[in-house]
């Protein structure tokens, strides 16, 4: 399917999956502002489904969610939350709860991410990273299941990455909070679902439109024809992330738990891991 570069809604969408299929649910999305977040918000949206889209910064999910409503005609309540924090999310979830009396489906979504060598990699970096990524999903994943989930189910969905299947260079950091995620999904897929919860992980390839693209020298792989490798011969976008998404929160997926979808194009099998090679894209991308 097409996509928009910026954080916009899609111009035309065409419906492949029944248009109430997540009707009357709520979904909470950490990092629903922005990138791949906002677009399976939109998503979601578009298939009934009314959304909370949580992250630091309100005004970014004050007018994300401005623009979700007028594409389409669901109920958005953007709240400021910070995933470290779990005071934070439990103000949230309350606020959500009181709004929508119920969350059906929380995607972990929030994240941080830049390149870096190990090396040069200060300590109080590799931890807000490991903070953000991997603890800030533990911290949303429990304060839902103590307020909604333990009760009434769920089903979680993990926002997470390939980098740590062939120890990507200069991708220690989010290699390590991403591949602590996956174990995760299966520790608490084993946990909770006799309380009728499903998590998964998905792990996107490299995706155009965002923030992690640009940031990780999606740009530059583009212009030397990088992605020419990935068997898929493309980056993904963020409607097919979206889509992938919305089969892992919807009974589609009802027998599927404790995995991690790759949707990479076959990227992590064929892509190069040259440190030095992806050295020059992170000097040039900071440019
Ligand atoms: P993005 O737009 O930068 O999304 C990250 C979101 O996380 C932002 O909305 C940010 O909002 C929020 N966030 C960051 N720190 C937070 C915190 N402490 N508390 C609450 N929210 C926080 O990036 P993206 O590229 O679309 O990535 C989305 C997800 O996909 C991430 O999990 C990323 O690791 C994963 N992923 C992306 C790619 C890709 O190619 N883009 C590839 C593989 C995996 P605020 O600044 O307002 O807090």
């Amino acid at each position: 399917p097409p996509d928009e570069d910026g954080d916009e809604c899609l111009p035309q969408y065409r419906h492949l999956l029944s248009p109430d299929l997540l009707a009357g649910q709520v979904a909470f999305i950490t990092g629903g502002g922005s990138g791949i977040g906002f677009r399976i918000a939109e998503i979601f949206m578009r298939h009934g489904c009314r959304t909370v889209i949580a992250s630091r910064n309100l005004q970014r999910v004050s007018e994300a969610s401005k623009k979700l409503v007028a594409a389409t005609g669901q109920q958005c309540l953007p709240l400021s939350i910070d995933v470290r924090q779990p005071q934070t999310i439990a103000a949230a979830v309350d606020e959500a709860l009181k709004e929508f009396q119920r969350i059906d489906i929380l995607i972990n979504g929030a994240a941080g991410n830049f390149l870096c060598p190990a090396s040069a990699l200060s300590f109080n970096a590799f931890k807000t990273v490991i903070d953000i990524d991997t603890m800030g999903t533990f911290n949303t994943s429990k304060v839902l299941f103590e307020k909604y989930f333990r009760d009434h189910g769920g089903v979680i969905v993990n926002i997470t990455a390939t980098l740590s299947y062939r120890g990507q260079a200069l991708q220690v950091h989010a290699g390590a909070a991403k591949a602590a995620i996956d174990a995760m999904t299966r520790h608490l897929a084993v946990e909770w679902g006799p309380n009728n919860i499903r998590v998964n992980s998905l792990a996107p390839g490299p995706i155009t439109g965002t923030e992690g693209f640009r940031r990780l020298g999606g740009k530059f792989a583009e212009k030397s024809d990088l992605f020419s490798v990935i068997p898929l011969q493309r980056a993904g976008n963020k409607t097919e992330i979206a889509h992938s998404t919305l089969y892992l929160a919807c009974p589609l997926s009802s027998y599927v738990t404790g995995t991690t979808l790759v949707v990479d194009g076959g990227s992590w099998l064929t892509s190069p891991n040259s440190f030095s090679a992806l050295l020059g894209i992170a000097s040039s991308s900071a440019k």
